[in-house]
């Protein structure tokens, strides 16, 4: 007789609790501020994403803050400023969302992509100083799946070269890597504030920066009605824009329009409000969850190995897993095997972006030959099997079910599932 669900058997959870994993947490608070912009017909002003910037920028430990329309384009304006340009090249590892590396190629430059260590899932800071070259201009490190990237050689390595390091934040809004909070760690940072990241603003983005000449560079490449004007933050200051940024005045360099609509910096100030207080519940949770399941074999939660270190609001958190110790037991046939007992798995993270056609082929600018060659660069393309610990991730990571409450009880029966099928492995073979 069955016991596992995927053969028949009953499912362990049989209404899953969809309360346990709503995301955002919108209240009448957002609601209202909403409201009033929408009211106020102010979508296009900037002075509520000011005070959200400020407010960004005080909570993440920055200097500066920098509204965009989305993560994709603050990350487009962030190379910008770093100089990355036709012909140059910047190193990213290749797993996480393409927005991390693709803006590269509108500039006309190439990705030369590194592994991942299995532990942090970023960049392996091993894997990067060979690929340096004299036209490299950036790193760009990702803290993926909310867990913080092994900066301090990665740093190191980046000022011994001088090369300026882009910090992708997308996934560990208020993650603390050794006491430091993520997003104030690099030269520059760019988070997604999109609806599904873990600080949801509906469509938005956020470029954070102690170093001011990044910051004036970025408001003059999608902020054109900003440029040259008095910081916000320094009003005293406005000749510290730079010689070759003000003569472009009126007009944003990129050609692009960055500005956050106001609807989006309402419900951000909102939900930054709340958000330490919701992130602390969902640590606790998401713990909870790997401590049970913790004496599995071949399983576990993934979790930052640092020091003084936490994974924020764990955003896309992942489990790793060992075939071996289930027993030969697929990492996708596990998953699917809890599915079925009603707790969310899934194989796997982002596809690897090495293997891509839009980093091998892609001839953007339209000059009959390949953008990531066409500025003479030095091909860096890579093809299957040279990033073996990103290319083995659909067997070795899944992600693990998010819970944004503590809900002891509803936690349990999850754990209950995912020990059912390490229990019962036999029945998958
Ligand atoms: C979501 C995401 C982005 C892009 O942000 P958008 O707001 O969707 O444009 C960039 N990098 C990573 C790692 C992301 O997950």
């Amino acid at each position: 007789m069955a016991v596992l669900a995927i053969n028949g058997g009953k499912p362990v959870i049989e209404k899953e609790n969809e309360k346990l994993f709503h995301w955002p947490i919108v209240t009448q608070e957002d609601i209202q501020a909403v409201t009033e912009v929408l009211e106020a017909g102010s979508m296009s002003g900037s002075d509520i994403t000011k005070q959200f910037e400020k407010e960004y920028a005080a909570w993440n430990g920055t200097k500066y803050a920098l509204g965009t329309c989305n993560g994709t384009a603050a990350l487009l304006a962030a190379m910008w400023a770093c100089g990355v340009g036709a012909g140059d090249e910047v190193i990213a590892p290749a797993l996480t969302y393409w927005a991390t590396a693709l803006p590269a190629i509108s500039l006309g430059a190439s990705v030369n992509f590194t592994d991942i260590q299995p532990d942090t899932l970023g960049m392996d800071p091993e894997d990067i100083e060979h690929r340096i070259g004299p036209r490299t201009k950036a790193i760009i490190v990702v803290n993926y799946a909310a867990l913080p990237a092994d900066w301090d050689p990665i740093m190191a390595i980046a000022r011994k070269h001088n090369l300026y390091v882009i910090e992708d934040n997308s996934h560990a809004h208020g993650a603390i890597y050794k006491g430091r909070m993520c997003g104030s760690i690099a030269d520059i940072s760019a988070a997604s504030l999109m609806s599904g990241k873990s600080l949801a603003a509906g469509e938005a983005g956020m470029i954070t920066t102690d170093n001011r000449v990044l910051y004036e560079r970025c408001i003059a490449f999608g902020h054109y009605e900003r440029t040259g004007m008095p910081s916000n933050y320094n009003l005293v200051d406005a000749q510290v824009h730079e010689e070759d940024l003000l003569p472009f005045r009126g007009m944003p360099m990129g050609g692009v329009k960055h500005r956050m609509n106001q609807t989006c910096a309402a419900m951000g100030r909102v939900q930054l409000k709340y958000y330490p207080e919701r992130i602390a519940e969902i640590d606790k949770a998401m713990n909870y969850f790997c401590d049970g399941i913790e004496h599995i074999p071949g399983v576990k939660g993934l979790r930052t190995k640092f020091e003084n270190s936490t994974q924020g609001g764990w955003y896309a958190c992942k489990g790793s897993y060992n075939a071996e110790a289930m027993k030969g037991v697929s990492c996708a046939k596990f998953c699917e095997a809890v599915m079925a007992e009603g707790c969310t798995a899934r194989p796997g993270g982002n596809m690897p972006m090495h293997l891509h056609k839009v980093f091998h082929d892609l001839d953007f600018f339209r000059q009959g030959k390949p953008t990531v060659l066409a500025f003479g660069q030095r091909d860096v393309r890579q093809g299957a099997g040279t990033l073996p610990v990103t290319e083995n991730t659909p067997d070795t990571i899944w992600s693990l079910p998010w819970f944004k409450h503590f809900d002891k009880a509803a936690i349990d029966l999850h754990i209950a599932a995912v020990e059912k099928v390490a229990a019962n492995l036999d029945e998958l073979i």
